[in-house]
């Protein structure tokens, strides 16, 4: 059995407790590998070792860490397969997804920092009161947490931007998709990043991450996960005045006007549902569709959804893989109970499939309204609802439902509306007549219970950085 331990300080190390956890194959269920059950003990070795690392690596040029920034690029693009192949192993997503997208765009994560760091800079103000000049210089040691959907793709979405402000990071990966971070912890020392800039810990969430948040020389932390551990962060941090930054959960909607080529797009609306098995955060949970389209459409999408046909990961032409786990297998099989509980009509899916491994089959609702808990809580699995308007103003009031506010599409030819839309929507993000479609400059966030700040560009170089104000009398 495979074992993915800690790397500290330029090594791979084992946890100072002795404890494993087990690693799963959700295609099967069973149990693959080992990962390394941290604790405070570790997560401290692994701070001492960033703090001394931070001088010499802060001290370097842009330019510097730039080029160890885009090495590192270059040694994970020469091993897309290797990477992707034990990404979907151990997520259960289909190969193909892996391939072609998440461990490309970790590529594209580093290489794009390794940019911004070299076209970073900060701001001057003149012709008031004095000459002022304002460093942006990096915090110290920071911390990042993140989440089993998206594996390397949002560990590399934030160690990348942190390490390229001039920050010695201390990263925990989900306990439940540990391999490609362990791996790539390796890569890091094969690609000649110096010892104790990328430390990597792992474990469970109250052991490792909160000993992460708690830790004195720990200057700030990014998280990307649910709600509710989100607010235990930001409570834990609170009080210590230490800098956060939150992407949470969502349940977003997808807005689909009469007036709109929805029949082009309907690949694209697909996805926008069941992708990873709707274990995207940006995934469109409540489908709106405009009551003059909705029963074509309705028959149209969901000839579609049963068209998906779940799969081994591995195989090159699965479209649809397994829930990353038993826990979140129970969580979304009984969220679609309570959508039959509360009247939900089952369109297609609500089972899940009789094999080994946990699959759920692409599951279509309608009947619910606004104010159902199926369409308030978060499934973050392959399960959508339905639901008609009538104007934009029920669209907007609908989509403006509940307390998330990540992403939302809209899919119209008018021009109009789309501004309309795009201006009134309450999320941080806005696609119109497309999903998922990312310039990685732009601010990524959410609003309400979907977080707190923004990655991404220029706001996670920010984020990474402390501004100092320089005034000179002139
Ligand atoms: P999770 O909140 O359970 O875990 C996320 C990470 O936090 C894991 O590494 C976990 O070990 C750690 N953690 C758990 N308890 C902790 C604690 N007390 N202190 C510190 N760290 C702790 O989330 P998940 O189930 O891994 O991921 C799914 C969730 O992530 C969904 O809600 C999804 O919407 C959200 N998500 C959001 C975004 C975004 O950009 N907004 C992106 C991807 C996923």
């Amino acid at each position: 059995m495979r074992r993915f331990a800690h790397f500290i300080d330029g090594e791979v190390r084992e946890p100072a407790g002795g404890s494993w956890l087990e690693v799963f194959d959700p295609s099967s269920g069973e149990a693959w590998a080992e990962v390394a059950a941290g604790d405070a003990r570790d997560v401290d070795d692994a701070v001492n070792a960033a703090q001394a690392a931070f001088p010499a690596w802060s001290g370097l040029r842009n330019s510097e860490r730039a080029a160890h920034l885009e090495r590192l690029a270059t040694a994970l693009e020469a091993r897309i397969d290797e990477f992707a192949r034990v990404e979907a192993r151990n997520g259960g997503k289909p190969l193909a997804l892996a391939r072609d997208a998440e461990i490309p765009r970790a590529v594209s994560n580093l290489r794009f920092f390794a940019h911004a760091a070299t076209q970073f800079s900060s701001e001057s103000h003149h012709g008031e009161a004095g000459l002022n000049y304002t460093l942006r210089q990096p915090l110290g040691v920071v911390g990042t947490i993140s989440p089993w959907n998206l594996p390397l793709y949002l560990f590399t979405w934030k160690i990348a931007p942190a390490l390229a402000a001039g920050n010695t990071v201390v990263a925990k990966p989900s306990e439940v998709t540990p391999a490609t971070a362990a791996m790539f912890g390796e890569l890091a020392r094969e690609a000649g990043l110096p010892a104790g800039v990328l430390n990597i810990v792992h474990g469970g969430g109250p052991e490792v991450g909160e000993s992460i948040v708690r830790h004195d020389a720990v200057q700030a932390v990014s998280f990307t996960g649910s709600t509710a551990v989100g607010r235990r962060i930001a409570g834990v941090a609170g009080p210590l005045l230490k800098k956060v930054s939150l992407e949470l959960g969502g349940k977003n909607p997808t807005l689909v006007f009469a007036d709109s080529d929805w029949q082009v797009h309907l690949d694209t609306l697909l996805r926008s549902a069941f992708q990873n098995s709707g274990q995207i955060c940006l995934c469109g949970s409540r489908i709106l569709v405009e009551r003059a389209t909705y029963p074509a459409f309705r028959d149209a999408f969901v000839a579609r959804a049963r068209s998906l046909k779940p799969g081994n990961p591995l195989d090159e032409d699965t479209h649809l893989g397994p829930l990353v786990s038993q826990a979140h297998f129970d969580k979304v099989t009984t969220a679609i109970e309570r959508a039959r509980e509360e009247g939900g009509r089952i369109l297609c899916g609500g089972d899940a499939l009789d094999r080994p491994g946990w699959f759920v089959t692409p599951t279509v609702i309608e009947g619910l309204g606004p104010d159902s808990s199926t369409n308030l809580e978060e499934i973050f699995g392959p399960v959508v609802t339905l639901q008609a308007f009538d104007d934009d103003q029920q669209a907007l009031a609908l989509a403006n439902a509940g307390h998330y506010g990540l992403s939302a599409s809209v899919w119209t030819r008018d021009l109009a509306r789309a501004h309309r839309m795009g201006a009134g929507l309450r999320a941080g993000m806005v696609w119109i007549n497309t999903w998922l479609q990312r310039d990685l400059r732009t601010p990524f966030g959410g609003m309400g219970q979907s977080g707190l700040g923004r990655e991404g560009g220029l706001e996670a170089m920010r984020f990474y950085t402390a501004p100092r104000n320089v005034c000179i009398a002139t």
